[in-house]
């Protein structure tokens, strides 16, 4: 049996920094991640054959929990029907049915491969539909890795955005505008300096990408409002919060209709699938009837559309949300106590089954707060609830995952656990 140590060392010899994703590197907060061996329900085994109760869920996707029997009855069914054709398949039409059934302002929808690649795509579509180049994002929101996404603010409203990543050029990041989150003035602003260059907002309508913050209903309204008047395109990435927060996602929760909207994770059930979708108008620009370019190898994916589509259908079992947001909230309700026990400064949201904690004592609204967080004593945490086998997300800034396999068994293990792990930071 290798150990996480030596499976770690020899990892950083041949994956830059051991890993394929920077942050299951616990750079952040110290130490060796296990190196996982196999998944059931709710639970991970690592290479050493330590069991954790697993709270990322592969950052989202593992909705119904790990290897549900049901899913893994509908991957084999097709797995001897062929892996990949590079030809259409009549799944991938049940599949866009279902989720244009479930989200109804998705119209039309692409599929591709991963979360990066469909707000990539739907920027590159708002560009070609507006035939205008700005975007504006927002500080704190992750849309994936394109060059375009990864800037942030400058110095001022009207001074260029700045790269966040060595590799991207200044004359691209130049073209995205950063505002704070749930900032409605500065949007207010920005839009009456330069409302007729944008072509897109993008926005995580529920933001788990600087741990979990709310976005304000009534900023989203503003927002609505403002791309309309100014004929810029809403685009709402609910690659995280979509069929996660609700089963019509952030914009069934708020009521407000985005023109575009990412998805990822959830719709692949673990397997690498995303898409984008929504207007039939803007839609109607992409390749091969319009003039804007994108393609995929793999899009469309026949194993991962046969996870995705038996992953729709479990989530739409009557009270199955109803079910998932209340064990997550009687996780953080229940983590909220035992810190208030050892007095410990600690707050928890939770919608659906997404959930954050915060080592401070208010409930962030944008990335400013979220750095307020007593950052080393989440380290602490964090490294307390791993030795008693619970694996929160390695970062002070990123959200928790629950999902339906979470039983009460399960969050009472938890909770015992972070009774220790609070009454040691105290
Ligand atoms: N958008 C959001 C909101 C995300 O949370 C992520 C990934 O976490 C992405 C986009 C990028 O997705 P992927 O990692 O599949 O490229």
């Amino acid at each position: 049996m290798s150990t996480n140590q030596a499976l770690f060392e020899r990892a950083r010899r041949v994956i830059p920094g051991g890993v394929n994703s920077p942050v299951r590197a616990f750079r952040s907060v110290g130490g060796t991640p296990p190196f996982i061996a196999r998944a059931q329900g709710p639970y991970f085994w690592d290479a050493e054959g330590v069991r954790y109760i697993d709270y990322i869920g592969s950052w989202g996707p593992m909705i119904v929990g790990h290897v549900h029997p049901e899913v893994l009855e509908a991957v084999q069914r097709v797995l001897v029907n062929g892996f990949s054709f590079g030809a259409p398949t009549e799944a991938e039409i049940e599949i866009a049915e279902e989720i244009a059934k479930l989200m109804p302002t998705m119209q039309q929808v692409r599929f591709v491969s991963s979360g990066t690649e469909a707000t990539m795509s739907a920027l590159r579509l708002a560009r070609g539909f507006t035939n205008r180049s700005r975007i504006v994002k927002f500080e704190g929101c992750y849309h994936g890795h394109a060059d375009s996404l990864l800037v942030k603010a400058g110095s001022g409203l009207l001074t260029f955005g700045n790269p966040t990543s060595a590799g991207v050029p200044a004359d691209i990041a130049k073209h995205t505008t950063v505002l704070e989150y749930n900032n409605a003035a500065a949007l207010e602003e920005a839009f009456g300096a330069f409302g007729d260059e944008i072509a897109a907002v993008i926005v995580e309508p529920v933001a788990g990408n600087m741990n979990l913050v709310r976005g304000n209903p009534e900023f989203l309204k503003t927002l609505r409002a403002l791309c309309t008047k100014h004929g810029a395109v809403l685009i709402f990435d609910e690659v995280m919060c979509g069929f996660r927060v609700a089963l019509g996602g952030a914009q069934a929760l708020y009521g407000i209709e985005p023109d575009l909207t990412c998805l990822g994770k959830v719709i692949g059930g673990g397997m690498p699938a995303a898409a984008f979708g929504g207007r039939r108008d803007i839609m109607a620009h992409l390749a091969p009837e319009g003039g804007v370019y994108q393609a995929g190898t793999l899009s469309g994916n026949p194993i991962a559309v046969a996870a995705g589509l038996k992953t729709l259908e479990l989530i739409q079992a009557p009270g199955f949300y109803e079910r998932l947001s209340a064990q997550t909230a009687r996780l953080t309700n229940g983590l909220a106590a035992c810190a208030r026990d050892a007095r410990v400064p600690f707050s928890a949201d939770a919608i659906g089954g997404m959930f954050g904690l915060y080592f401070n004592e208010t409930v962030p609204a944008s990335f400013a707060d979220v750095s307020r967080s007593d950052i080393p004593r989440f380290n602490t945490f964090f490294h307390k609830m791993l030795d008693a086998g619970v694996y929160f997300a390695p970062s002070a800034y990123e959200a928790g995952f629950v999902s339906s396999a979470h039983d009460d068994a399960v969050i009472d293990a938890t909770l015992a656990a972070a009774r220790d792990a609070f009454a040691a930071l105290a």
